[in-house]
């Protein structure tokens, strides 16, 4: 019997992954890519002589009423891709690649049932040729940017297919902490969007409200480096001329995020690439 009961709570741990659950929401981060350039190149004044250690998330949302993934990650042909982009900008392809979102969540044994980009670039879009007929949720904004010839350096069209399932969506006339439009996504004030455009017309952050009072805002690329928000920094003026499209709205959110967290002590606030950060959350929703 015991050996038995032991077999049994093996198999259980194997099934479920190590996530703990909130009554309502759970979150697992995928990690698909990591890089380390000089902090120099994250944020304005940074040290050349530091690494700073950066991750290429996507985040996979299990809701009652429904799953989805906030951004891809890099995805299984990344390698193949990035050959589109031009000669200037692949110091940003020198990452390390990890297993794509699709195949994670095929060995975990999940799905999405849709995609929520918080933004096109590459290195969040270039998963979404893994997952056919999925739809993939944008901003007009956004599908009009992804379409324009060299609208961004971070966009090339290796990264889209026609097989690839584009669905737009608006956000209401509603604020939320400050910002003038929201989307409450399942309608119970778990999973907020909310626009942030600058880095790119369309980019969105995801408010993420749990049971348990915590909270955390999944805010893109408005910074590369936590410390932008706290030091009101931009990124390095050639990582925001490669990266950013508006430079002085970029600015706007980052004050703007500043306020909140001095509004918010508590509120995580997870820049995509800050591996500091997304090791934050990540461990905030394992103790949930
Ligand atoms: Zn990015």
């Amino acid at each position: 019997m015991r050996k038995y009961l032991m077999i049994l709570m093996a198999i259980t741990a194997i099934s479920f992954p190590s996530w703990s659950r909130d009554e309502k929401l759970n979150v697992k981060v995928l990690y698909t890519g990591t890089i380390s350039p000089p902090e120099a190149e994250t944020i304005k004044g940074g040290s050349w002589f530091k690494k700073f250690s950066m991750v290429h998330p996507a985040f996979f949302i299990q809701h009652p009423k429904g799953t989805f993934l906030f951004d891809t990650g890099l995805g299984h042909s990344i390698k193949t891709q990035v050959k589109d982009m031009v000669w200037w900008a692949r110091s940003a392809t020198k990452f390390i690649q990890k297993e794509s979102a699709a195949d994670q969540l095929k060995a975990l044994g999940l799905k999405a049932d849709r995609i929520i980009l918080s933004h096109a670039h590459f290195d969040h879009s270039s998963g979404l040729i893994d997952f056919p007929s999925v739809p993939v949720e944008v901003l007009q904004e956004e599908l009009d940017f992804l379409k324009t010839k060299n609208a961004s350096p971070a966009i090339f069209p290796s990264l889209f297919n026609e097989q690839i399932v584009w669905q737009t969506y608006t956000l209401e006339n509603k604020s939320y902490e400050g910002y003038a439009k929201s989307r409450d996504i399942f309608g119970d004030g778990s999973l907020i969007l909310v626009g942030m455009p600058g880095h790119s017309p369309g980019s969105v952050g995801l408010f993420i409200n749990l049971a348990s009072g915590k909270r955390a805002f999944l805010v893109g690329d408005t910074v590369w480096n936590s410390d932008g928000i706290t030091k009101g920094l931009p990124k390095f003026w050639i990582s925001s001329k490669f990266a950013d499209n508006k430079p002085d709205e970029v600015m706007t959110r980052i004050l703007e995020l500043q306020a909140l967290q001095k509004k918010y002590p508590d509120l995580l606030i997870v820049p995509s690439h800050d591996a500091k950060a997304v090791g934050a959350f990540e461990e905030m929703m394992n103790r949930n």
